[in-house]
């Protein structure tokens, strides 16, 4: 708390009183320590791809060159190290435009059946990997959702791909988009290892990651929800997740279906 006091003063300046004004300077602080922690964050994230990447070209250029075997495989890490910074780099971009309002939504009536076919055909690289079974429930006289059709599909990519991600092989995930009184409702569902309770809430930080070890395996980047929660915001909507540990997750939004 900042605390400002000025006398009053009256005939012959005596002191007859004093106005304290007290400042609650609490959000203040607790955004410069939340942009100082994020820096931090950034910084550490970036610095472990770029200390691999280091690291394994100069043991090739030690050496490693000459074991054809080992350069093979040295050369491979380092693409998937590239390709994880990139997606990095990709994710904070996202996530800047977002914040800073300039990508702003451009309201469209989207064509939820559409949307969520073309999401399953650019899914199934993954699916197949994963040997996931996605199903998408839709029903055929949906009325259009009203959001920006490409900020939509983020949201659902990043749901669908943490779905298939966080479970194990041979498992199923569904999409199900249905009519409510007060707009359209998008669900993703999937039966993988959940959400301990106290994680919950805090899933949709940036760089927050219920299991370091297990995430860094599964390459992704911590940003992913985070973009889901703020694209939602700026739709004037929000996301919500229920889950149970060892049983599942299912994350959900509404969407307006008129404007
Ligand atoms: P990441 O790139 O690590 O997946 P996200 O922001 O997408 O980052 O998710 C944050 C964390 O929430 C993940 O690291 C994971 O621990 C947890 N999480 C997200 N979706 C699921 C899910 N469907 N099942 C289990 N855990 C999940």
């Amino acid at each position: 708390i900042e605390v400002n006091i000025t006398p009053i003063l009256g005939k012959g300046n005596t002191n007859i009183g004093a106005v304290m004004v007290l400042h609650d300077i609490t959000d203040l602080r607790k955004l410069e320590t939340m942009r100082r922690d994020f820096v931090a964050n950034v910084s550490h994230e970036l610095r472990t791809p770029v200390t691999s990447l280091k690291g394994y070209a100069e043991t090739l250029l030690d050496g490693a060159l000459d074991d054809p075997e080992t350069a093979r495989e040295f050369v491979r890490i380092i693409l998937t190290e590239s390709e994880r910074l990139r997606m990095l780099v990709d994710d904070l971009l996202e996530l800047s435009r977002i914040e800073s309002g300039k990508d702003s939504v451009e309201w469209q009536k989207i064509d939820v059946s559409a949307l969520l076919h073309s999401l399953e055909v650019k899914l199934r690289p993954q699916l197949e990997a994963r040997q996931i079974e996605l199903t998408v429930v839709c029903p055929e006289k949906l009325p259009y959702a009203w959001g920006d059709y490409s900020m939509i599909e983020q949201v659902l990519t990043n749901l669908t791909d943490n779905a298939i991600k966080y479970s194990a092989i041979g498992e199923k995930v569904k999409i199900v988009a249905s009519e409510k009184s007060d707009g359209i409702l998008f669900e993703v569902i999937d039966s993988g290892p959940g959400i301990p309770e106290h994680d919950l809430p805090r899933v949709f930080e940036r760089f927050y990651r219920v299991d370091k070890g297990r995430n860094r395996k599964q390459g992704g980047t911590g940003l992913g929800l985070a973009i889901v929660k703020h694209i939602l915001e700026t739709h004037g909507t929000r996301i919500q997740v229920e889950s149970t540990l060892g049983r599942g997750s299912r994350f959900y939004f509404m969407l307006r279906n008129k404007l």
